[in-house]
């Protein structure tokens, strides 16, 4: 048995069984044991868009670069992503950036990465890029534009679970059966507040997922957003739309696998509800964008141009190249469930890849 499993059952013995939330958090992040502390897990259990081709990050990099033209060339700006994975998005960003070298020179680029292995591997892939790591968005200093992109990052952010059971809802937990780990669920209802009102009378059996840090994450950025031409991106799978459905799920060697069998072994995620984060920016008074598909946004950005222009230059490369693009957006691949959300200052110049 895995030693975070054994530090699981020993704490739902100790103090009760526990919310799927913090079930996720430990899993996923426990400083000793925790799934990504330990190792990379980028091509092994899944492949992300920016390790499937390096137009992607290209793409983002034109993209962050027609945002800062568009916006006067801030002399300085943070260049912030979240959960960088190895290194590969940034890398391929400021490749694409140096059409604009002034840029380089203005980007002061932070990285906020949890994983002291990832972190390593970040090191390696930007060997020649000038990058510091943050722990949090608030280290960042307020004041210089922030330019901040995050890829699948939002998806690993701990989601709450309710289940609606005999007409009323109740927190899902984890709760120990010997030495297995099964769901459960709290034996009281739960305060309505949790739950949106449209959604009060769904049958028994529904589920409601939501995440509490991601929407504190998405005020805070569309906070530091608001108050100067800063540009925020958050790309993912997930709804446009708040609504029900059990999407927490475990991935391990690229196939679905069980959330409690083993923790700290697998990927944990849940899709992302692109309507709460976009709420909770606007709370703080920032104009989001989207969300929109990823198929739809990387065309509008030209990456079938692009794709053309590395297949004239690399011919015995155009079956994979075709490949990655399909991959990128595809309706049945990354395209459809993958979506692109943005978030801006008010009264900013329209962002490129947006209708
Ligand atoms: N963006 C990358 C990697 C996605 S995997 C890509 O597209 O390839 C999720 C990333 O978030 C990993 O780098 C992981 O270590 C990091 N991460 C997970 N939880 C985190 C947390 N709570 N704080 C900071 N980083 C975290």
């Amino acid at each position: 048995m895995s030693g975070l499993k054994d530090k699981i059952l020993r704490l739902i013995r100790e103090a009760g069984p526990i919310g799927v939330a913090q079930f996720m958090q430990i899993a996923l992040t426990d400083p000793k044991a925790g799934y990504y502390m330990r190792r990379d897990p980028l091509a092994r259990d899944f492949i992300t868009a920016p390790e499937v081709s390096q137009i992607f990050g290209e793409l983002i990099g034109l993209f962050f670069v027609q945002a800062w033209e568009d916006r006067g060339r801030p002399g300085k700006f943070h260049l912030v992503e979240l959960g960088p994975g190895r290194g590969t998005l940034m890398a391929d960003i400021m490749r694409a950036a140096k059409v604009r070298p002034d840029f380089a020179e203005a980007a002061e680029i932070a990285l906020i990465e949890a994983s002291p292995v990832l972190r390593a591997a970040q090191a390696k892939t930007l060997r020649d890029v000038r990058v510091a790591w943050r722990q949090d968005l608030r280290d960042i200093a307020d004041g210089a534009p922030l330019f901040l992109i995050a890829n699948e990052f939002f998806d690993v952010l701990p989601v709450h679970q309710f289940v609606r059971l005999r007409g009323r809802w109740h927190e899902r937990t984890v709760s120990a059966d010997g030495d297995a780990l099964m769901f459960t669920a709290t034996p009281d209802p739960v305060p309505a507040p949790f739950i949106p009102a449209e959604l009060g009378n769904a049958p028994d059996g529904s589920v409601f997922e939501t995440s509490p840090p991601s929407q504190a994450l998405a005020q805070e950025i569309g906070r530091r957003v608001a108050r100067n031409g800063s540009v925020a991106l958050i790309l993912d799978y997930g709804h446009a739309t708040s609504g029900l459905g059990d999407t927490f799920q475990a991935v391990k060697a690229h196939r679905y696998a069980d959330p409690l069998a083993q923790p700290g072994e697998a990927d944990l995620t849940a899709h992302v509800d692109f309507a709460a984060l976009a709420a909770a920016a606007r709370a703080e008074r920032a104009r989001v964008s989207g969300p929109i598909a990823q198929g739809a946004f990387l065309e509008a950005l030209g990456i079938d141009a692009r794709a053309e222009r590395l297949k004239s230059a690399a011919p015995e490369e155009a079956a994979e190249i075709d490949a990655a693009i399909d991959r990128l957006t595809g309706q049945e691949q990354m395209g459809t469930l993958f979506k692109v959300m943005a978030i801006a200052a008010p009264d900013t110049p329209p962002l490129p890849g947006f209708p």
